[in-house]
């Protein structure tokens, strides 16, 4: 099964996820926007037990009810995204993989909250 490496930036978080994600999504929500401190964020959506974490644990934010936001707590990355709504699964930010360009957004969400001059491609 292919495997896809990740750290977050002192590389003292690390994961690997197992195969391909369930899904890869855009999102242009507000607090996407600043737990990320980026203009939209990609998320590769996995099953919780596809995701191998090593090194430090996550530090979790609940940003509101049921919603967890993982970082690291040394550095600060931006890591993940779990929600109540979506048992058993991770979403993981695209740009703690090692080869990010591997996971391409099939759908926008909060599109209506989307940055006017942010355009992400969705097709090949
Ligand atoms: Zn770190
Ligand atoms: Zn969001």
């Amino acid at each position: 099964m292919t495997q896809f490496t990740g750290a977050c930036l002192c590389g003292g978080v690390r994961l690997v996820a197992s195969g391909e994600p369930e899904g890869v999504a855009a999102c242009h929500c507000a607090s996407c926007r600043r737990h990320s401190g980026a203009p939209c964020t990609v998320f590769a959506d996995y099953r919780a037990d596809r995701v191998a974490i090593s090194g430090e644990a996550f530090t979790r934010y609940a940003s509101s009810p049921g919603v967890w936001r993982g970082f690291c707590g040394v550095c600060g990355s931006t890591m993940s995204y779990q929600g109540a709504n979506l048992p058993g699964m991770i979403h993981l930010h695209i740009g703690v993989f090692d080869d990010p360009g591997r996971f391409r957004p099939q759908a926008h969400e909060h599109e209506e909250m989307r940055l006017p001059w942010i355009h992400v491609s969705i097709a090949d």
